[in-house]
């Protein structure tokens, strides 16, 4: 049953003005699972371009947005609202689900979209088959890194009561979110997307939350949850080495202190991320610089910009956070591109949750839900611009109708922002399809350009000198700090550990070929009960990150659970499953952009094999169902 309760102390004038600030066709869905109510079926709706194109929305006319607004206010003040109420059948939500977008729900849509729904406490949670079994004496999994990742494989071990400890080399909870505290970091992914659905309405200040708030929720999970009482910090996984006598990881810890701890585990979960080793350009003479250098992974917080030129090295996710916010306070900025990135505009970025808004989050029943899954369909069109339309390209077009479509509307953004500097317009223009290379938010980074202190410099770095930047052009930057945005070295997986598997083989050892390879993204063979979250190409297409951190821990612990309930020592995943995925994952990389359509050195989703290496290249709904649930045939027992 699901529990909702209603602030009574709204009067009907108020609880009008509030309807006003729902969004209409999310209001819709949520009045019609709690009431039937047969005039909410028949609304036609419009599909809306958002993110210059990269989402789709869908919004209702302005007369039935009436409607559903008069009939949401009478349904809050008739105190129906706090009614318990069943939880809808699986073709209940499915027909919803139909009505909020009017696109077809396929079986595989509907699978992952229901937990996107979240309509259940925790529908992601791994469990028994039959009860729990007894556990072995000394029986341990060691979860690696206290990020996002770690924490949700600690909540699901928590709650089945499998013994568990989480390892983190920082000193603090957060993973990213812990290191990454540069002025204006934030998500670049609406939170109703970044963020788990086994934690219901937690309340966002904004939209998109800043780091902080991000941290700040990691830490609530993990102490909601009991995992922060399992987590040993300053603490590095260096070496792992799988004893094939005992059939045991034999782990070598080493804490901030110099202490060294070894033990050994039955099974390992990797949290350790993607973006956990940062880039630092070898630029010749950066040694002789007298001035601050920062990196955005290692931010000074006492690095004051008033009154400083600074250098912004890399116009990425990162480099284009910061540098409006640092244009503001210093004295001048370089911006150095080297690569021009398509900068796309975000509906609601740095908006704050109004306490309207908040209120129906609180309040309507299922609006949260409802809000949570509408913002996971509208990323999925973004799959369409990722693919080539062989008969789109024969008839002419570049890569797609909605890749060209992308494009196009995203050079009316930036002409419509530089429209008075034609000469920046062709600086930042780029001469690659959207998409080949991630899509960055704008946070205001076009408008900083246009700014007296900003000067955008697109000849490459020659050197450093004592005092600045000499660019290949022969001009000298005189500068007195440097900010490196410079990137992460996400082919570097697992990295600093070691993982020595049967028959003494490296992950590197076996990763010589075109780089790292995994099964569906988690397991690699001769590496026993070893489990790795956003190993190679796990990256979803788009959407949900955090959504498939919990779908991975549901895979990772059913097999844990596997392993138990079976009496055996290990699972290792067979080599002909794992080369039969990554044949089909290499079939479905030839129908994307990515390998072909922006330089392959410059984007970090090409590895230097030349193969992308970061997404899955199915569909998430194919994806989906392939990792929804481990299945034990997949792997030996050994
Ligand atoms: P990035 O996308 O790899 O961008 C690195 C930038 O540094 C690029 O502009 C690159 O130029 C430049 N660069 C690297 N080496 C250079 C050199 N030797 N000389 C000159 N320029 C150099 O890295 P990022 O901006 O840190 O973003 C990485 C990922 O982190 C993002 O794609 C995203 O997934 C994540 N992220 C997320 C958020 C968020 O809001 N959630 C925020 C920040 C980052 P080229 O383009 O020429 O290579």
């Amino acid at each position: 049953m699901v529990t909702v309760e209603t602030n009574s102390t709204f009067d009907a004038q108020q609880v009008e003005d509030i309807v006003e600030h729902a969004r209409a066709n999310i209001l819709r869905m949520a009045l019609y699972q709690s009431t039937r109510d047969p005039e909410l079926k028949r609304m036609p709706l419009t599909k809306v371009s958002l993110r210059g194109g990269a989402f789709f929305g869908y919004e209702l006319s302005e007369e039935d947005a009436k409607t559903v607004r008069a009939k949401a206010r009478d349904f809050l003040m008739s105190g129906e609202a706090s009614k318990e109420r069943p939880l809808p059948t699986d073709a209940e939500q499915r027909e919803m689900m139909h009505l909020l977008t009017g696109e077809e729900i396929t079986d595989e849509l509907f699978a992952f979209g229901r937990e996107e729904l979240a309509l259940e406490d925790f529908s992601r949670k791994a469990d028994w088959t039959d009860g729990k079994p007894s556990i072995p004496e000394g029986f341990s999994v060691a979860v690696i890194g206290a990020g996002a990742s770690g924490i949700v494989a600690g909540v699901q071990l928590e709650q089945l009561g499998i013994p568990y400890e989480v390892f983190e080399r920082q000193s603090e909870a957060g993973g990213t979110w812990q290191l990454n505290h540069y002025p204006e970091a934030r998500v670049d992914t609406s939170s109703f997307l970044y963020q788990f659905k086994f934690v219901k309405n937690y309340p966002w200040p904004e939209y998109f939350a800043p780091q902080s708030e991000v941290k700040k929720y990691i830490e609530h999970v993990a102490r909601d949850f009991g995992v922060d009482k399992h987590i040993t910090f300053d603490t590095e996984l260096k070496h792992a080495v799988f004893n094939e006598q005992t059939k045991l990881w034999d782990i070598e810890l080493h804490h901030r202190d110099g202490s060294v701890d070894k033990r050994s585990v039955n099974a390992i979960i990797s949290g350790a991320g993607q973006f956990s080793t940062p880039r630092f350009p070898d630029i010749e003479g950066l040694s002789k610089f007298a001035g601050t250098k920062l990196h955005t992974t290692a931010w000074d917080d006492s690095f004051d910009p008033k009154g400083k030129r600074i250098a912004v090295i890399g116009n990425g996710s990162t480099g284009v956070q910061l540098m409006p916010g640092l244009a503001k306070a210093a004295d001048f900025v370089y911006q150095l591109q080297r690569t021009p990135q398509w900068v796309s505009p975000m509906e609601q970025y740095r908006e704050k949750i109004s306490t309207e808004v908040r209120w129906l989050f609180d309040n309507m029943p299922f609006y949260w839900n409802w809000y949570c899954y509408y913002s996971q369909v509208t990323t999925d069109a973004m799959q369409n611009a990722q693919e080539y339309d062989r008969e789109w390209q024969a008839n002419g077009g570049s890569i797609s109708e909605a890749n060209d479509g992308l494009k196009q509307s995203l050079t009316t953004y930036i002409q419509d922002k530089l429209g008075s500097r034609p000469d920046l317009i062709a600086k930042v223009l780029p001469d690659y399809a959207p998409l080949a290379r991630r899509l960055i938010v704008d946070n205001g980074w076009y408008d900083a350009l246009l700014r007296d202190n900003v000067a955008l410099v697109t000849d490459g770095i020659a050197r450093f000198t004592e005092h600045g930047i000499e660019t290949t052009a022969g001009e000298l930057l005189e500068i007195d700090a440097v900010v490196f945005a410079a990137g992460f070295d996400v082919s570097k997986y697992l990295w600093p550990t070691e993982y020595v598997g049967r028959g003494g083989a490296t992950m590197e050892s076996i990763w010589t070929e075109d780089g790292p390879r995994a099964y569906l993204g988690l397991t690699v063979p001769g590496f026993p009960n070893l489990f790795i979250f956003y190993g190679p190409n796990a990256q979803p297409r788009s959407g949900a990150f955090l959504s498939w951190v919990e779908v991975w821990s549901r895979y990772a612990v059913q097999g844990v659970i596997h392993v138990l309930e079976q009496g055996i020592s290990a699972i290792d995943v067979r080599e002909e499953v794992f080369r039969e995925y990554n044949r089909e994952l290499d079939a479905h990389n030839d129908i994307l952009i990515w390998e072909n359509e922006a330089p392959a050195d410059k984007n970090y989703y090409v590895n230097s094999f030349g193969r992308q290496n970061v997404h899955w290249t199915f569909r998430n709904d194919e994806y989906f169902k392939r990792v929804a649930a481990l299945n034990p045939a997949d792997f030996d027992e050994i």
